[in-house]
């Protein structure tokens, strides 16, 4: 029998976070990156390099003020080129924005041993499937979280991003100004101005 060329105590695995906007979804991989660590786990974390406006260029940040340090990158081929041998977790914020070669690289991790964790935010404003990674990323995982917020109305259970404007691109950045959460009653697929 050959030894294992590492101690790993973990076998592969890829677990997906998603939900609307303002659903805690980073807040819940940065919980679980912090476990990770104190586990003594060797860990990385990427997050895409567009969404560095959101308060911290090396860091992911969650709406609730958790931070957690984190590799900016584009391409997914940069993700792969930080990989080294010794790496047992692998965390990604906003997987959503990566292309569809994502999906065959998580692939891969889960294949040789590590452990995957992945924020995917689902919907569109408009309630549509997010383009990109996303859906096949949930469709390979092995497990799926769906955390809801709270709709902004109501105080009930949002699971919907409402756009507080008309602007019709798919991507706007801003967030925290152009987006609130809301149930399925106050929810407006078309966007509403901010009142
Ligand atoms: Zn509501």
């Amino acid at each position: 029998m050959t030894a294992a060329s590492h101690t790993r105590q973990i076998t592969g695995s890829i677990d997906a976070i998603t939900g609307c906007m303002f659903s805690g979804k980073t807040e819940e991989l940065i919980r679980r990156l912090r476990r990770a660590q104190y586990a003594k786990q060797k860990l990385i974390v990427f997050k895409h390099a567009n969404d560095s406006g959101r308060y911290d260029p090396v860091r992911i940040a969650s709406h609730c003020g958790g931070r957690f340090m984190a590799n900016p990158v584009h391409t997914v081929a940069q993700m792969r080129e930080l990989i080294t041998d010794d790496i047992e977790v692998v965390g990604i914020d906003e997987a959503q924005f990566f292309d569809d070669e994502l999906v065959g690289f998580v692939r891969w991790l889960r294949q040789t041993g590590r452990r995957v964790i992945l924020v995917i935010l689902n919907q569109t404003f408009a309630g549509d499937p997010f383009p990109g990674p996303g859906p096949a990323l949930l469709a390979v995982a092995d497990s799926i979280t769906v955390l809801t917020a709270i709709c902004t109305v109501c105080g009930q259970t949002a699971s919907f991003s409402q756009r507080l404007t008309r602007d019709t691109e798919v991507v706007l950045v801003g967030e925290k100004e152009n987006y609130d959460a809301r149930c399925i009653l106050h929810w407006i697929p078309e966007g509403t101005p901010a009142e």
